[in-house]
């Protein structure tokens, strides 16, 4: 078929973290049908360096401009063109010679060169879901208008967007986003109010970046994604739904309106919606390891326990409120992890933090993408006045 020789050029912004590595796993797998034109990271010059001698990408970016020039001098014999700086990142999302950004930074910082690459009718394949957490409203609205498709990449999203092909004229009654639980399932606050970084950052099921493992095990992960389900599929707030289901076998489930419920399952390897994401909407062959239904196997569900993991019910909250709620919790968030991280706080204070965040900042109903920034310029500095030096 013609259709499987069109080779797509793929900008990979964060390659250097858990998703953009393996990103380029997915590519360096088929060469015939990707190729790298861009590769950016914050701080990990080495492997960047090591990446763009492998993938031989035209443009490298590294944020951090005291790496510029040993990047620069790396790279020079092959003619990659190196750039440094915040501005770079948008002016390199904006360049016409690519054709599918991966949007793998972390965080907020994602925001302004996802936003670019829209503006330039990129298809996104979306990891980034604090993009649609803080501005999802304008983020799609601008989507749609610029007719830049963005294929989810985050597991649970993917399941969904890959249960609703060829139902576009059905309607969903409810989203059902599944959750490991994180590696304190079943614990209770006198347990977790002793929790270390260390042992936070060991997820059961998915090897992930600090800050996304933080908030799996803080059940922010999962709230986040409530609200990148709300906007990525326009429902409505109360038209999502958490279950949990430790063993990750199920990714997420659709329920239409004459009650039937679709699934996607697979053993949990976030290679799979990367490659899916790349190749929309052709599938490719892999030898990626398969689930057996011989082997002895059950999948469980329950209901989440969200008097011990309240950061559902702030996330709830803000899907509900909408305005710059979300942005002003993804804010108060992204401070309350990275103070736990460097053991600043303890894990409980964490919702503690983004709780006294939230009633904080005043309430904008509809923000502008101005608003959204000093919402959560707000926010940010909020949230680190109380954390005590
Ligand atoms: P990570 O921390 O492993 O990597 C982050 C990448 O972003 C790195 O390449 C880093 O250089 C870059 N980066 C960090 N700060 C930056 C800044 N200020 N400016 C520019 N670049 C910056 O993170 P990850 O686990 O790969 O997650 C990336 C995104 O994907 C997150 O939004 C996360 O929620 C989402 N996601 C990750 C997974 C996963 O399995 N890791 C699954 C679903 C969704
Ligand atoms: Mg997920």
């Amino acid at each position: 078929m013609v259709k499987d020789q069109i080779t797509k050029r793929i900008g990979i912004f964060g390659s250097t973290g858990s998703i953009g590595k393996q990103a380029l796993e997915v590519i360096d797998a088929n060469k015939d049908k990707f190729s790298v034109e861009i590769l950016t990271a914050q701080s990990n010059e080495e492997l960047l360096i090591k990446q763009a001698l492998h993938f031989n990408p035209n443009i490298v970016v590294i944020g951090d401009e005291k790496k510029y020039s040993k990047v620069k001098e790396a790279l020079s014999p092959k003619l990659i063109k190196v750039f440094t700086g915040e501005k770079a990142l948008e002016d390199v999302a904006a360049m016409d010679t690519y054709d599918v950004m991966v949007a793998a930074i972390v965080g907020f910082a994602g925001l302004k060169p996802t936003i670019k690459a829209i503006e330039n009718g990129k298809t996104i394949a979306l990891a980034n879901k604090e993009t649609l957490v803080v501005a999802g409203d304008i983020i799609m609205k601008k989507a749609v208008e610029k007719r830049a498709p963005i294929i989810p990449v985050d597991s649970e999203h993917s399941a969904i967007f890959q249960c609703l092909v060829g139902e576009t004229r059905n309607r969903i009654e409810k989203i059902i986003l599944t959750a490991s639980g994180g590696p304190f399932l079943g614990k209770k606050p006198n347990f977790l109010v002793n929790v270390k970084r260390d042992h936070a950052l060991q997820h059961p099921n998915w090897n992930m970046g600090a800050k996304i493992t933080v908030d799996s095990a803080t059940l922010m992960n999962k709230g986040l994604e409530m609200i990148e389900a709300r906007w990525l599929f326009n429902v409505k707030p109360e038209q999502v739904q958490v279950v949990i289901h430790p063993q990750s076998i199920i990714h997420s489930l659709i329920q239409f309106e004459d009650g039937s419920i679709k699934a996607q399952m697979g053993l949990p390897d976030m290679k799979l919606p990367i490659q899916y994401a790349l190749a929309f909407p052709q599938r490719i062959a892999n030898n990626f390891p398969r689930y057996d239904f011989k082997k002895p196997n059950t999948l469980t569900f329950e209901e989440p326990d969200t008097k011990t993991f309240r950061n559902l019910v702030l996330a709830t909250d803000a899907l509900f409120k909408g305005g710059n709620v979300p942005c002003v919790l993804n804010a108060a968030n992204e401070i309350a992890v990275y103070a736990f991280l460097r053991n600043r706080i303890g894990f409980l204070d964490m919702t503690d933090l983004v709780e006294r965040t939230m009633q904080h900042v005043p309430f904008v109903e509809q923000p502008s993408m101005e608003e959204y920034f000093e919402s959560d310029g707000e926010a940010r500095n909020f949230a680190a006045s109380l954390i005590k030096l």
